[in-house]
């Protein structure tokens, strides 16, 4: 997994991405190039009325306090509502772009096995443009890119972990992340002081911590990468 120049994580809703955070912030330490891709702007996720006119703005900038924090090189915003992300055409063609655009050597994204509409259409907008990508159509778009792998990294409910990475020399990353979300915290019934807390705790803590991957059905045996298994 360190072997990789870059990646692409593709997450729902700014803090989605967050979920690997840890993986995120070890593959940067290793001078991987991380971006993000963010399809939606959060214009729902405002847990009070009167936030809802700011809540665009106050989650982009919560997203530039986590991109510090986590190490993530580049965020692409997509800018579409809360619950309006569709698998249409015009949309299925901006992820082919992101990914031409970025030319990564994984694609991260959401998993077949959620509640979400924005999270059932990242991931197939996602898992289809990562493989339309490479096809010589649509020239448009840029040049074509083969991605080798697609990994999931939430959202599968079927099976066991394909990859449990070793991330516990940053799994207080997880917890400092999550801080930077501020407008979230009501959702998560937490404070800042229990995230400084858990974060706290984490870098104490000398017990391993496995972050769990899942390698795409998308993704043929022959091109399985030569990934550490825990
Ligand atoms: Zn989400």
């Amino acid at each position: 997994m360190m072997d990789y120049e870059r990646v692409l994580v593709f997450g729902a809703h700014p803090d989605d991405e967050l979920a690997m955070s840890p993986a995120m912030a070890l593959m940067a330490s290793k001078g991987v190039h991380v971006t993000v891709c963010i399809p939606t702007n959060g214009s729902e996720g405002y847990p009070r009325p009167e936030w809802k006119d700011t809540i665009v703005q106050t989650r982009a900038e919560e997203m530039a306090a986590a991109d510090k924090v986590v190490g993530i090189s580049e965020r692409i915003c997509l800018g579409i509502e809360d619950m309006g992300l569709t698998n249409d055409k015009e949309t299925f063609k901006r992820f082919i772009k992101v990914v031409r655009n970025v030319r990564p050597d994984v694609v991260f994204t959401h998993g077949p096995h959620d509640n979400h509409r924005d999270h059932l259409a990242t991931h197939a907008l996602s898992k289809e443009a990562t493989w339309q990508a490479g096809q010589p159509v649509s020239r448009d778009l840029g040049e074509p890119w083969h991605t080798p792998y697609l990994i999931y990294y939430k959202g599968v409910q079927d099976r066991q972990p394909d990859i449990q990475l070793d991330i516990t020399e940053f799994a207080h990353i997880r917890h400092l992340a999550a801080a930077t979300q501020v407008s979230q915290f009501a959702l998560w019934h937490k404070t800042r002081e229990d995230f400084e807390r858990l974060a706290e705790q984490a870098k104490q803590s000398s017990s391993p911590e496995l972050e769990p991957f899942w390698f795409s059905e998308r993704m043929s045996i022959p091109y399985l990468p030569p990934l550490e298994q825990k």
